[in-house]
């Protein structure tokens, strides 16, 4: 079947959650006048409302949502129309008891917040799906509506009968056999063996989970993961192909968290028109964290994405929440559009009357009128984005790719020992955090990607290496790559069984070490690394105690019973290399390593100069749009390579005597012939 053109954005996105319905009537046309004062061109509506538009099973009341959408329609909005199914209405708890969550205590919910859908039940199932129906059948042929918004966040768990019966389900079409299954999840140990499919039950407190982030089987909880995401992710695909039913062209997507770990992205992605996500970083984030947010966001499909929510300037769910300084919200936008993003949204657009985000930010807020500071700073964005319709569409072209894998994230973060405090998503931006402060651009990539497009790939903390991965990686260093890995590699399989035959398992021989045992270090212990050139580094957590099969050692352990041991290796593989890194680095170290291997993978900086500012270009067919920001507290003096060059915010020609303050932003646009 031939497939129709998805329809593009005409223009940037930039408004948010939008919910007239809390509101008297007569706010709504306040809401108009101020949100035009802001050059505000989208709201995201509908995305708690199942209660109002359907009152009871019987009843649909669409009025009050017509007239919102008619409102928004004769303004010219681009509306972003959710589907309102990410929270339960009363009457269908009461009716359906099984519609609600059991949790990993296995206590049955009652009727309250949101997150309370069991994704298996189909009672849940055929109500979600007839919403989306109606509404797509309703509003479908609406040309203001640019984007269908489904669910709202998709996340947590669910270990009701229902979902125990399902998993089954999901593991009889995964395995076939009850052989397989055992030795998958090697039941053997513990005499755990089971006869029956029905002896299988999930993997929650009253089962192998030992607390919410441990289990005694790693095979059963990871394959829960698995199913979990893959439930949640039918969900999604049933009010997707309902909607799309109704209406052929227009995008549909539901907004991701980052780097949240519930849910496999990278499988979602395939089934999403566009990626969009919330953007919500602490006050203590570090950008590099953000930008590496962004870049996973845009990685998922290897295109632009959307900006679905921030706060113009606070959170109200985060134990401390800071407002956002002057600035500090124009430049986390423009970062978030530097990284790939087409939209801005915010949560919320009028800072709600009650409940538990009444202190969360808004455009409007409670005082009611916009003679606030941030409500100047959404206007002022507001302006300057209205003038950046260039961007739209444009890429983020890199040479780097790093690997992201829900299954590793899930699987390193199950294994009893060697250490507690290893976690998957601080090792990745403890790579991640090199290439950012260097101005170096990086996608993120799943194990599957093309490997061969990136001069260099990251793989720190490849615990799980799945079938075919070692080979296409292998394939991509004989080709002239270089990889990079690290301790806690090429240990498990896709089942968490141990790869026999020595340490890191598939990827020895590209490696070329033998990793014989690993050291677990406490808090208040450390060793140190010496580098051939005498110079020395602490090194914390772990550290792999290894043999050099063909690899060259570039420094070595200095205490301990493995002093002068290999700790960071270098192995010419084909006409490639691996640099494997077998201990946990200070940065300084990390440092050393990746300027040596950027170095023989040829890999450049944005720009030659060396700045404090993040520098992040896209790409057009006709111009490079060069994003200047600065995130740290001093000024900082404009990189001479675009001295003589206009800012396109400002309109300001860029002198040599120019600087940026904290959160100042330029950006800058290089045809493409005089690059
Ligand atoms: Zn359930």
């Amino acid at each position: 079947m031939e497939k129709k053109m998805k329809r593009k954005f005409t223009r940037i996105l930039y408004g948010g959650d939008y919910n007239p319905n809390q509101w008297p009537r007569e706010i709504w046309d306040e809401d108009m006048r101020i949100f035009k004062k802001a050059r505000i061109n989208s709201a995201s509506i509908n995305i708690f409302s199942w209660a109002k538009i359907q009152p009871s099973e019987e009843t649909y009341y669409f009025d009050e949502l017509d007239e919102i959408v008619e409102m928004l329609s004769k303004e010219k909005y681009d509306i972003v129309m959710a589907t309102s199914t990410a929270a339960l209405p009363a009457w269908m708890v009461k009716r359906y008891p099984e519609v609600t969550r059991t949790d990993y205590y296995g206590r049955k919910h009652k009727f309250g917040k949101r997150h309370n859908a069991c994704p298996n039940s189909l009672v849940y199932q055929k109500h979600a799906k007839a919403l989306a129906e109606e509404l797509a059948k309703r509003y479908g042929g609406n040309k203001y509506i640019t984007c269908w918004h489904i669910n709202n966040e998709y996340g947590g768990e669910c270990y009701c009968e229902n979902c125990e019966k399902a998993f089954r389900v999901w593991l009889r079409k995964k395995y076939k056999t009850l052989e397989a299954l055992n030795k998958a999840w090697n039941l053997e140990f513990w005499g755990h063996t089971v006869y029956d499919w029905d002896e299988i039950v999930l993997p929650n407190a009253l089962g192998e989970g030992m607390g919410e982030n441990n289990t005694a089987f790693a095979g059963i909880s990871i394959d829960y993961r698995r199913f979990n995401s893959d439930s949640m992710l039918e969900n999604f695909k049933m009010e997707r192909d309902a909607v799309r039913k109704y209406d052929p062209d227009t995008l549909i997507t539901n907004n991701l968290m980052g780097t949240y770990k519930g849910l496999d992205y990278f499988k979602w992605a395939k089934e999403m028109d566009i990626v969009s996500w919330d953007n919500y970083p602490y006050y203590n984030t570090p950008w590099s964290m953000t930008a590496m947010c962004n870049d996973l966001m845009r990685g998922l499909k290897g295109q632009p994405f959307m900006l679905m929510e921030q706060t113009p300037s606070q959170q109200n769910w985060q134990p401390y929440n800071s407002l956002k300084r002057p600035g500090q919200m124009r430049a986390q936008s423009y970062q978030t559009i530097a990284h790939g993003s087409d939209t801005i949204q915010f949560f919320q657009l009028r800072r709600t009357v009650g409940a538990c985000e009444k202190f969360h930010g808004a455009v409007i807020a409670h005082v009611g009128h916009e003679n606030t500071r941030v409500f100047r700073e959404v206007a002022q964005l507001g302006k300057e984005l209205e003038q950046l319709d260039r961007i739209l569409g444009s890429n983020n072209p890199s040479k780097v790719g790093i690997i992201f894998d829900w299954d590793n994230y899930w699987a390193l973060e199950y294994t009893s020992g060697p250490h507690k405090d290893l976690t998957y998503v601080e090792q990745i931006h403890n790579c991640y955090r090199y290439f950012y402060h260097k101005n170096i651009p990086v996608d993120m990539i799943p194990t599957d990607g093309d490997f061969g497009k990136y001069d260099l790939v990251m793989a720190p903390v490849l615990y799980m290496v799945k079938e075919g991965v070692a080979e296409a990686l292998e394939d991509y260093v004989k080709n002239g790559g270089t990889l990079v890995t690290s301790f806690m590699s090429g240990i498990v399989d896709e089942s968490d069984n141990v790869h026999l035959g020595g340490y890191p398992g598939p990827l020895r021989s590209m490696a070329g070490v033998w990793v014989e045992e690993i050291d677990a270090l406490a808090p208040e212990q450390h060793n140190t690394v010496v580098f051939d050139d005498g110079s020395e580094y602490t090194c914390h957590m772990l550290c792999d105690l290894m043999h050099l099969e063909g690899a060259e050692s570039l420094a070595e352990y200095s205490s301990d019973f493995y002093a002068g041991m290999p700790a960071i290796t270098r192995n010419q593989y084909g006409r490639g290399r691996v640099f494997y890194i077998g201990t946990n680095l200070e940065e300084k170290a990390l440092d050393k390593v990746l300027d040596q291997v950027t170095a023989e993978a040829n890999v450049s900086p944005v720009i030659d100069e060396s700045t404090k500012l993040e520098i992040t270009y896209r790409e057009s067919d006709t111009e490079k749009m060069y994003f200047i920001i600065n995130f740290v507290e001093d000024e900082q003096p404009l990189p001479k390579f675009f001295v003589g060059r206009k800012d396109l915010l400002s309109g300001k020609e860029l002198d040599d005597s120019m600087t940026l303050k904290q959160y100042d932003v330029v950006m800058i646009s290089i045809p493409k012939q005089e690059n």
